[in-house]
This record gives structure tokens, C-alpha cells and sequence, in this order.
């Protein structure tokens, strides 16, 4: 501004000495020496020739005197003198004059110049400066010119000129990269850029630049795409800035054109992305859950909302544990979430929330720590399953498979379970522990005879009882049928709970009324301690097993603790089980025989085969030692059916002997019964033996015909069939019912030994052992008294109309010689 201000200044000043200059100019062309010399020379000599002649002719025209005229030729000389004179003081001034104004002008205009001089000094120095300033802005404005051009081009930028009186509009990027127009291709006008604009948003834009320019100031910006050569758009970012003449018309409009194409794309993708990043959060039915690290909420989704009863906005910003975890979860949740925090991987962790209505849900977790670009962590992304139905599932599950579905105790897995940790706790702490391991006496029989139902409820009020004798810390489930057992923890000595046993003992021993059926029942309980008894819940469970067994073998309704000689005697057992399978092979079985004695006649009507193991270490094995293995095992099908082979090889011998004709009765166990082929062996047997079956008699006892009662009924009528005898042995001991007696095809009952023990001391066993003789009478069954051991109860039964005895006063079980003798002494009576 001040550059032009001094420029006027400058153009006024030269003007003005110019107009001065001009005066002496036209001074100067006034001011010709010689020609103006010359001139009053000239004119000197003209008035002077002239004044020489026409004076001269004058005076001497009017004087005529000539003295007159000498003297007026004097007077007429000093008059020239005076006339010249004045006229050349007068011609003469006014050169002088014009001179000294010409003098005085340069003098003047000197004094200007020299005026002029200092200002143009000051000017120049000024100018100078100026100068300087404008080679700087100059390079500086060169400078960012290439910076402007380099950014220009570098970014794929362009500029954009639109001159509105001509109509020129310019843009640079239109040849440029993606664009690729040829110069001539797009003519510069306004209209073409309009052509270029994208149909969607022409329209925009054109009312854009239209009201920036009605608007006469600011920033004018605008976004649209362009179309390229190839017929592709790209997205432009337009700036300018407008120029207005003094009526507000806008004169032109420039800027920069800006290629934001990969930027839009980019925010296009982001949209896109939040867009499904927002739809999955919104239609995704887990709990999307988001915490920043210090746990507060800054994502819920709608699935969130549902299960919690809570909105977004409720829980936005609140804390996520005082919002939903309950409180005995908060520390272990809280080391759960710091540990993530701290870039752990912990997935599939399971926990508990609390809905708006109290509910919990079980929640199944996937955590994500979720990072800024630089990577901090800025919080928790956990996506959670809904699994309290699963959950519910498995705790249902887990009840069938851990839990007994009777008694709802733990099955024998769980406990288990239970006793290996109760193990490892007694480990830690240097404390025992007692297992104690429970059998119900004789519960085989109540469910034989009363029916699985009635054995059901029993068992049901059983664990009833046992679980209100528990005290804190103890456990109690059940192990199988009528096994149950009991932990008790932290055990000083067996006195120490002594009383817990026989509480535990008490809340079987008793009697129930179930279905209005009363009935005793009694138990038996081995007790094994760890660690003295074993270190692991195997050696703890068969140690506690064993000291039961012996508990029932002593006696029934008692305990007993576990001992080392049980182990022996145990593992002895298990050697017999193995030795017992080679037994057969090595023929060390006998059968002894034991006599029948017709009662009233005192004669041998026949003999009950019983078996013997001659071990060929232990010496004679009783049949109740070995038998209940060999059934067990399987092995006594075969044990079986040698002792029929060879009670029968017998009976042909005796026969051969032509000794008295007797029977031989052979015992079935329950596992012949339930033999599909026994008849036909039996058929085959006596056959090739050539044995008359009248000569045969088989005994079962009573709790193995009510076991099966079908199969038993249908074998015993087989046996029957062949005029083979049945008897019904041990009679009395099972939970004999006369409903089942009548069923079964029998021709022989045997009154158990128990009660022919006390026959002679006990009115009640004479009674019973009367009643039983009558009714078997009354249904035409033969009674055979076992054990008959002195005379008093030989009397006794004879007296009662008993058929048949056998017992140790008549003879003991014995190899068959000794039958032949007493047969043999039979015989010689006879005859
Ligand atoms: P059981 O069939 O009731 O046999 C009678 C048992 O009573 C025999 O015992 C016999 O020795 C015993 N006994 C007989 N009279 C008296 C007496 O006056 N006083 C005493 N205290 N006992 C007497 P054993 O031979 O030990 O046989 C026991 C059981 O073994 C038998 O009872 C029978 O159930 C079973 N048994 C024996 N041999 C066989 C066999 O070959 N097969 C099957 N399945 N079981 C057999
Ligand atoms: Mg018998
Ligand atoms: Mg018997």
C-alpha cells in the first residue's frame, strides 16, 4: 500500500518539475542569443538608417536654416541617442528580465530537484528495501510455489481457477492421474465441470458454489465426485475463496482441488465396518459386554438388556460388579478381569449375574482386551453364552450320573470323588479319617420275598435315617444294592467315634413299618482308617469291604475294624477263586454222603451228596467256603454237574452192590437253576449212568426258588416230570411265604437246622416246627428235619409226625464206604 502511496507521490513530483521545466523550455525557445542579437542589431541599424535618412529629410523639409539645422541636426542626434536608448533599455530589460525569471525558475526548480533529490534518496533507499522485502517475498512466495506445486503433485492435488466474467474455468487435476483428461479434451468453462460432477451430487454442489457466491465472503468448501477418463468417479474435497467487485458480483473464484478418494473409501469402509460391527452387537444373541479398565460399562448390547432386565442407558458408565456379580464372586471375578488386563488369554471362564430380578444366569465368557491404535489397553470386549439351562443340564446330569436316583445319596463315582479329596485334605492337614462301609443283613431276602417295591422304600428310609445321623464334615452315599458308606473325617482313634458308629448303626438297627408290613432289619459295618489301613480310596474302599465281611461273618448286626489277618484271609479267598478253577481238572473234589433216616423206622431211606474240596494245601474245604465262590465265578455249573455225575455213578455202584435201594438227593445252586440246559444234562447223566430218576432227589433252597420263581417252578416241574423228587431245603430261614409254598412243585420240605436246635428249649421253635409239619402234610409234602444232633429232638420230631431226619446222631457227612456200611448193616436187619 505504502509502495503505491510513494509511487503517486513520486509520478506528482516529476510531473510537477516536467510542467516547470516546460516554462524554461519555452524560455529557452524564446531565448535565442544570436538570432535576438542579431535582431537589435537589426533593428538598431533600421531605426538608425531609417532616422539617418528620413530626419535629415524631415528637418531639412521644416527647417531651413541651417544653423538651425546644425543645431537641431544635434538636438535630433541626442534625441536618436534617447529614443534608442530607451528602446533597447526597455528590449534589454526584458531579456534581462526573462533572464533572471529563467535564473530565478532554475534557481527554483534546482531547490525542488534538490527537495527532490532527498526524497528520491530517501525513495531509493526505500525502494531498496521494498525491494529487498519483494525479492524475499518473491523467493519466498517461488518457494512455497514449488512447496505448493510439489504438495500439489505429490498428493494428487490440484488447484482450480474459475474466472466468472470470462467464464474461464481451470482445473489442474483434470489431466492429472486418475482423471487422465487430454488438455483439449474438457474445455475450460464451468459447464464442464457441472458435466463432471456425479449425477447424485450435481445438484448439491452446483447450489453449493451457487450460494457461496451469493454469500460475498468467507471460505467456500464442498465435497462431490468428478468423473474420470475411464468413466470412474472420484471423490474431490473443494476449497476456495472468492473475489467481489464493488457491486458484489462475484469477478473469480479459486482454491484447491483435494483427491479425498482413498480417504472416503476409507471412511466408507469404517462405515461399513461399524455398521456391521453395530448390526452384529444389535442382532447377536450373546451378551456383548464392553469394560473399560476400571471396569466400567461402555457397551451393552440388546441381548444384554433382555437377559439382565436392565437398559443401556441404566448401566452405561456404572461398574460392572456392583451392577450384576454377586458378592461371594467379586474377588475371584476381579482376578479374573486384572488378569486379562494384563494380556492373559483366559477363555471359556464361567460366572454368575444377577438380573434386574434378583435371577442369576450362568454366563460362559470369551474375553478380548480391546486396544487403541498404539496398542494400550483400553478395556474388556467379553462375549458371553447363556448357559444356566446348560448348566442346569449338567447339574442334572451330573445328579444322574454322581447321584443314586433312589436315595438321592451319592452313587459310588461321586463318592469316590469325595473320599479322594477328603484324602488329600487328611493328607495336608496330617489328620485320619474313618470309611466306614455299611451292609444290610439279609436285604437280599426282603426284596425276594416283600418285592422290590417294599425293598425300595425300606432303602429310601434307610438313607433317611443315616443322613440325619450326619454331622458336619461327614459323608454318606451309597455304594450299590444295600452297601452303603459313611466318611468321617478328622478321626483321633476308634473311641473317638464310637458313638457316631452306633448312631450310624442305630438308624438301621431298628424296626420298620412300611405299608403296614413291619419287619427288623440289621446291619453290619467295616471300618478301615486312613492312612493306617491304606493311603488311597481302592486300598481304603476293599480294606473297609473286608472288615464288613468279617463283620457278618463274626456276626451279624456289628462292626468290626479292618485287620491284617482280614487281608490274609481275604487274599486267601482270592487264591481259592483261582485255585477253585483248576480243582475240577485236578479231580479234588469228593462228595461225602450224609444218610436220611426214615424216622419211624430208624432205616436209611437215602443220602444227601454234599461236596468237599481236598485242597492240597489247606486240607478239606467246607462247601460254605468255596461254594459261594464257585457260584460266584461260574464255576459251579460245572462243579455241579460233576456232583450229579458222581452221585449218580455212586448210586449205580450201590446198586451194582446190590445194596438196600436208596435215594441220593444233590443240592442245586441257583445258578443251575437258572442253566438252560440242566435238564438235558440230567437226562444224559442218568441215562448213560442208567440211574432210575425215582432215585434222585434235588434240593434248592428256599431264597433260590422265590429268586426266580417262574424259572424255578418251571425247572422243578421238569425234574418232576422224569419222576425225579424236589425238596425245598433250609426251610424256615428265608422270608418263606405259604402263598409261594402252595406255588411250588415240591415233594419234600427241609426244616432248617436252626430250629430243630432249639426245638427242645423253646416252646416257640416246637410250635413253629409242629405248624410247619402239619401244613406240609396238609399239602401232601414229605418233612425231613436237618440237624436232628441227640435224641430228646429225635423224639421230639418223631412225635410230631416228622418223615424224615438227618443229623450227626445218625452220622455225619461221610465217604461213601461208610454209607455202604451202614447200608450194609441196614441190610443184615432186614434180613
Ligand atoms: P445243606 O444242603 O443244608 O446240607 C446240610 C448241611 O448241614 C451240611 O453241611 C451238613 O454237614 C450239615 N449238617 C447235617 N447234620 C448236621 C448236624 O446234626 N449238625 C450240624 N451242625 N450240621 C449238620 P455241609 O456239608 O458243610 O454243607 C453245607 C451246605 O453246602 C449245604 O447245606 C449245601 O447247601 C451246600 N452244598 C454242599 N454240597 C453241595 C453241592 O454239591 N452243591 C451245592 N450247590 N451245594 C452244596
Ligand atoms: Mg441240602
Ligand atoms: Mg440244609
Amino acid at each position: 500500500m505504502k509502495l503505491r502511496k510513494d509511487a503517486i507521490w513520486f509520478d506528482d513530483k516529476i510531473r510537477d518539475i516536467q510542467s516547470q521545466f516546460s516554462d524554461y523550455l519555452e524560455a529557452k525557445t524564446q531565448l535565442k542569443p544570436r538570432e535576438e542579437t542579431l535582431k537589435i542589431i537589426a533593428l538598431y541599424v533600421f531605426i538608425g538608417g531609417l532616422w539617418i535618412l528620413l530626419s535629415d529629410m524631415v528637418l531639412s523639409f521644416l527647417v531651413r536654416d541651417p544653423d538651425m539645422l546644425i543645431q537641431l541636426g544635434t538636438y535630433k542626434g541626442w534625441f536618436y541617442v534617447a529614443l534608442t536608448g530607451l528602446i533597447f533599455y526597455f528590449i534589454i530589460y526584458e531579456k534581462i528580465n526573462l533572464f533572471k525569471k529563467a535564473v530565478d525558475k532554475i534557481f527554483e526548480g534546482f531547490e525542488d530537484l534538490s527537495a527532490a533529490h532527498e526524497e528520491l534518496l530517501a525513495m531509493d533507499e526505500e525502494l531498496i528495501h521494498q525491494f529487498d522485502e519483494i525479492e524475499k517475498h518473491r523467493n519466498a512466495l517461488m518457494i512455497s510455489d514449488q512447496r505448493y506445486e510439489l504438495a500439489v503433485e505429490g498428493a494428487n492435488d490440484g488447484i482450480w481457477d474459475w474466472d466468472l466474467e470470462s467464464d474461464n474455468y481451470f482445473f489442474s487435476l483434470k489431466g492429472k492421474g486418475s482423471f487422465g483428461y487430454d488438455d483439449t479434451e474438457i474445455p475450460n468453462r464451468h459447464d464442464s465441470w457441472k458435466q463432471l460432477l456425479h449425477p447424485e451430487d450435481r445438484e448439491k454442489a452446483v447450489k453449493l458454489i451457487e450460494s457461496y457466491l451469493a454469500s460475498q465472503s468467507g471460505i467456500y468448501e464442498s465435497t462431490y465426485r468428478l468423473k474420470c477418463k475411464d468413466g470412474g468417479y472420484r471423490w474431490i474435497l473443494s476449497r476456495g475463496k472468492g473475489i467481489w467487485d464493488k457491486e458484489g458480483h462475484p469477478v473469480r473464484v479459486a482454491g484447491s482441488h483435494t483427491d479425498i478418494t482413498e480417504y472416503m473409501e476409507l471412511q466408507e469402509r469404517l462405515y461399513q465396518e461399524k455398521e456391521l460391527y453395530q448390526n452384529i452387537i444389535h442382532g447377536a444373541a450373546v451378551f456383548i459386554l464392553g469394560v473399560d479398565t476400571e471396569g466400567r460399562i461402555f457397551e451393552f448390547n440388546p441381548f444384554a438388556e433382555k437377559l439382565t432386565g436392565y437398559t443401556k442407558n441404566e448401566v452405561l458408565g456404572t461398574k460392572w460388579f456392583d451392577m450384576f456379580i454377586p458378592q461371594e464372586n467379586r474377588k475371584q471375578t476381579d482376578e479374573i478381569i486384572q488378569a486379562i488386563l494384563r494380556g492373559e488369554t483366559i477363555q471359556n471362564q464361567e460366572n454368575q449375574v444377577v438380573t434386574r430380578e434378583g435371577r442369576r444366569v450362568d454366563i460362559l465368557w470369551n474375553n478380548s482386551v480391546f486396544r487403541d491404535s498404539k496398542g494400550t489397553i483400553l478395556g474388556i470386549i467379553a462375549m458371553g453364552t447363556d448357559i444356566t439351562e446348560r448348566k442346569a443340564m449338567e447339574s442334572k446330569l451330573m445328579s444322574l450320573a454322581y447321584y443314586d436316583g433312589l436315595t438321592n445319596l451319592p452313587n459310588r463315582q461321586m463318592f469316590e470323588k469325595i473320599l479322594k479329596k477328603q484324602i488329600l485334605q487328611a493328607k495336608t492337614n496330617e489328620k485320619k479319617l474313618a470309611l466306614l462301609y455299611l451292609d444290610l443283613d439279609n436285604f437280599k431276602k426282603i426284596n425276594d420275598t416283600l418285592g422290590h417295591h417294599y425293598g425300595d422304600k425300606l432303602l429310601q428310609g434307610i438313607a433317611d435315617g443315616l443322613r440325619a445321623t450326619m454331622k458336619e464334615g461327614m459323608n454318606i452315599s451309597r455304594l450299590s444294592g444295600d452297601e452303603f458308606a459313611v466318611i468321617l473325617p478328622n478321626v483321633m482313634d476308634a473311641k473317638t467315634f464310637h458313638s457316631e458308629v452306633i448312631a450310624i448303626m442305630e438308624a438301621i438297627n431298628k424296626s420298620w413299618v412300611i405299608e403296614g408290613n413291619e419287619l427288623y432289619i440289621t446291619s453290619s459295618v467295616g471300618i478301615a482308617i486312613y492312612p493306617d489301613d491304606g493311603q488311597d480310596v481302592q486300598a481304603l474302599l476293599k480294606n473297609a469291604d473286608t472288615a464288613m465281611y468279617a463283620a457278618k461273618e463274626n456276626e451279624k448286626n456289628s462292626f468290626a475294624f479292618y485287620t491284617p489277618e482280614m487281608h490274609e484271609k481275604s487274599l486267601n479267598f482270592f487264591n481259592m477263586e483261582m485255585d477253585l478253577r483248576n480243582a475240577l481238572m485236578n479231580k479234588e473234589f469228593i462228595l461225602y454222603y450224609q444218610p436220611l433216616i426214615n424216622l419211624s423206622t430208624g432205616k436209611i431211606i437215602g443220602v444227601e451228596a454234599l461236596i468237599r474240596w481236598l485242597h492240597p494245601e489247606r486240607g478239606m474245604v467246607p462247601p460254605n467256603d468255596f461254594i459261594p465262590f464257585a457260584e460266584e465265578s461260574g464255576a459251579i455249573i460245572h462243579i455241579g454237574e460233576w456232583v450229579i455225575q458222581e452221585a449218580c455213578r455212586q448210586l449205580k455202584n450201590w446198586y451194582n452192590m446190590e445194596l438196600p435201594q436208596i435215594y441220593i438227593s444233590v443240592n442245586l445252586s441257583a445258578r443251575q437253576i437258572r442253566q438252560q440246559d440242566l435238564i438235558e444234562k440230567i437226562i444224559h447223566i442218568t441215562e448213560e449212568m442208567g440211574v432210575d430218576g425215582r432215585n434222585l432227589l434235588f434240593e434248592i433252597t428256599e431264597n433260590v426258588a422265590l429268586h426266580d420263581l417262574r424259572q424255578s417252578i418251571h425247572t422243578l416241574n421238569m425234574l418232576r416230570s422224569m419222576n425225579m423228587r424236589v425238596a425245598l431245603d433250609d426251610f424256615g430261614t428265608g422270608y418263606s411265604s405259604l402263598n409261594y409254598l402252595k406255588k411250588l412243585p415240591i415233594d419234600m420240605i427241609k426244616i432248617d437246622r436252626s430250629f430243630v436246635r432249639d426245638i427242645t428249649e423253646h416252646l416257640d421253635e416246637r410250635f413253629i416246627a409242629k405248624t410247619i409239619i402239619d401244613l406240609a402234610h396238609n399239602m401232601d409234602v414229605i418233612v425231613t428235619a436237618e440237624g436232628i444232633e441227640t435224641e430228646t429232638q429225635y423224639k421230639i420230631l418223631q412225635e410230631y409226625g416228622c418223615d424224615f431226619g438227618q443229623g450227626y446222631l445218625f452220622s455225619k457227612p461221610v465217604p461213601a464206604e461208610e454209607i455202604e456200611k451202614l447200608l450194609l448193616r441196614d441190610k443184615k436187619i432186614d434180613n
